[in-house]
């Protein structure tokens, strides 16, 4: 069980300043999220992409972004719990409950929700009996590469990840790449290395072609491919990749018993206080009139919400509010050096 002050729901770039901003004002706070890696929609979806509209800084990319959140944050020492979803809150006298699908639990006066538009899941194959194999025979993304040394592994998909995944795993798996359609539609380089790994025989090809069915005998043991004319091809497999993207999804935030208003959560503009006490919305996933879905809005957002909470995890203190350049407190949690 681990006991702290706020619970960040998100590590987007949203959840990220603000785990900055309760951090100044001397709060502790635990980051869980879904995804693999911090930095959600920037780091999910543009990494590469430039963005122009961040306060102070012309231009700068979702991933360099998400680094310099990253090293703002370094001096509170947060945790990070990724790979992780949130999957239900409840009270416990004056705290909340968190559980993860990790069944870890924490317990905290306040949870900021900063979940986007929710929690990123992978697009899955949607032939019957196939979700039984999830994790040992079918996979949705790559943890150990080594987990598919000296397999056959079959790679479904035609963007960068299924390009790139059967690039890399041809070193060390035998793999065959399957995808619906004569083109793929990811990196034309990785394309061309694909193809050329084919020739030379080291990975196998086939398209236009889609899974049609698996076949086991207690694992995992073959698969059939479908052509847009029926035909059906089998290849002898240990382990299915599919890379179709991912969807985003509520997920369980839904079901905490919060008002909702088109999948996202209601606010009060003073605090970002939804509906239940101690629990707060910032960032994509809170309405109110006016709400923009920037980044910049998220900032400010996380700002009064850090606030808000010292109320509940200190309310013997009185928070006296402090300029960074000027506070002496501030500066020493963030592990300023002293200049004369
Ligand atoms: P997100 O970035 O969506 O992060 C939310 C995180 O919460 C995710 O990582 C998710 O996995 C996690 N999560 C959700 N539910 C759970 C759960 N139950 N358990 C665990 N984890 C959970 N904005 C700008 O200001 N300027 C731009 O130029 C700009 N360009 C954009 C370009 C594109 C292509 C897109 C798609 C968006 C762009 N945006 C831009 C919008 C911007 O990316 C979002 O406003 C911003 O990412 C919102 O941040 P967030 O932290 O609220 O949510």
């Amino acid at each position: 069980m681990i006991k702290t002050d706020v619970v960040v729901i998100g590590a987007g770039p949203v959840g990220l300043f603000a785990v900055h901003q309760l951090g100044i004002i001397g709060l502790k706070a635990e980051i869980i999220d879904n995804l693999d890696k911090a930095g959600g929609q920037c780091i999910e979806l543009y990494p590469d992409k430039p963005i122009y509209d961040i306060p102070g800084i012309p231009e700068c990319t979702g991933e360099s972004l998400t680094k310099n959140l990253l090293e703002q944050i370094k001096p509170f020492k947060s945790n990070f719990h990724l790979n992780e979803k949130v999957q239900s809150i409840s009270k416990e006298k004056n705290n909340w409950k968190i559980q993860t699908s990790k069944e870890k639990i924490f317990i905290a006066p306040n949870i900021i929700i900063a979940g986007g538009v929710g929690s990123f899941e992978p697009r899955k194959f949607s032939i019957p009996g196939i979700e039984k194999f999830e994790n040992t025979g079918v996979f949705y993304s790559v943890r150990d590469k080594n987990y598919f040394k000296n397999k056959k592994v079959s790679i479904f998909g035609g963007g960068d990840s299924a390009l790139d995944w059967a690039i890399e795993l041809s070193k060390i798996s035998e793999v065959t790449l399957v995808h619906r359609r004569s083109k793929f539609r990811g990196a034309e380089h990785s394309s061309e290395v694909a193809q050329k790994l084919a020739k030379e025989g080291k990975i196998k090809i086939k398209t236009p072609f889609q899974i049609d069915s698996v076949e086991e005998k207690e694992k995992l043991t073959a698969i059939n491919i479908k052509d847009d004319n029926g035909k059906i091809e089998k290849i002898t497999t240990d382990c299915v990749l599919g890379f179709f993207g991912l969807i985003m999804k509520l997920g369980p935030i839904a079901e905490w018993g919060l008002n909702l208003e088109k999948k996202t959560i209601p606010v009060n503009t003073e605090n970002f206080q939804t509906n239940k006490e101690g629990i707060f919305a910032i960032g994509d996933i809170c309405s109110y009139p006016g709400k923009l879905k920037l980044i910049l809005s998220g900032f400010h957002e996380g700002a009064l919400a850090a606030r808000a909470c010292f109320k509940l995890a200190r309310p013997n203190e009185k928070y006296r509010f402090e300029f960074t350049t000027t506070s002496k407190n501030i500066q020493e949690k963030l592990g300023v050096k002293k200049s004369d």
